[in-house]
């Protein structure tokens, strides 16, 4: 489905993505795991066609993605931070892709109301931004990286501002819609047990390879290094 085929990322001297080789199964929930700096961040971003690869190439149903600028990738996405429209309400945030994309009025209302549903945020479209805690701003984001059914979503701690009760509490979110739609996931969380908790296979970075890729109790039972045993075990 999804295959990220020998990336390597070089900024001048920094070498931030070695070598990344990954297959991605279509409706897999994955989620890339490891240290500040072992490069999970720049392998999304080269996904999302934010940064082109120094070499290497990505395939989407055997296509090559390198050629389609970012905005055409039909990619959905979620950051760290808030990226909401902070001048637009929540239901003018979520139509905006939809906008963008040029579908009929009233198909974009019908969209807007079932996302709202899905994040459970009825009754909010008129709100803006600043007046929703942090965690229904990331519903409404989530909501809006999901309006237009990509294939695939890209989600870069998207839970790491977040209280823990808020946290946990979007984890089930995110792990209801992952079960009720057909997308694929991308995750990236330098938290373990959030990696064990939503994923269906965990690749630990390090230094810009992926270690070890595997379930959660496959990494835990045979971790292939020692930095792995050491990243996925008990911590204390
Ligand atoms: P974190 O968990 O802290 O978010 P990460 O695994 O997402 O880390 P990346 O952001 O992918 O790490 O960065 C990998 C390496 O590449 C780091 O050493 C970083 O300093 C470097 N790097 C990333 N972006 C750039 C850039 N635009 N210019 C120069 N170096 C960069
Ligand atoms: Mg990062």
């Amino acid at each position: 489905f999804l295959q990220i085929r020998g990336i390597r990322k070089e900024y001048g001297p920094v070498t931030a993505v070695q070598d990344v080789t990954l297959d991605v199964a279509q409706g897999e929930f994955l989620t890339f795991l490891g240290p500040s700096g072992s490069g999970k961040s720049t392998t999304l971003y080269i996904l999302a066609g934010f940064e082109n690869p120094t070499r290497g190439d990505i395939l989407l149903n055997g296509e090559t993605l390198l050629a389609t600028p970012s905005h055409k990738r039909n990619i959905g996405m979620v950051f760290q931070r808030y990226t909401l429209f902070p001048h637009l309400s929540v239901g003018e945030n979520i139509a905006f892709p939809l906008k963008v994309r040029r579908l009929p009025k009233a198909e974009i209302d019908a969209k807007v109301r079932a996302m709202l549903k899905l994040v459970r945020l009825e009754g909010f479209e008129d709100r803006k931004p600043a007046q929703m805690s942090g965690g229904q701003q990331q519903r409404v984001a989530l909501a809006r990286a999901l309006a237009y059914d990509p294939p695939v979503l890209l989600m870069d701690e998207p839970l790491s501002a977040l209280d823990k009760k808020l946290r946990e509490e979007i984890q089930h979110e995110i792990r209801r819609i992952h079960q009720q739609t057909e997308v694929t996931i991308l995750y990236v969380t330098h938290d373990q047990e959030e990696a064990l908790r939503l994923s269906d296979r965990i690749a630990v970075f390090s230094k810009g390879v992926i270690d070890q890729i595997g379930t959660g109790p496959e990494l835990y039972a045979n971790p292939a290094t020692r930095f792995v045993a050491e990243f996925i075990g008990d911590s204390d």
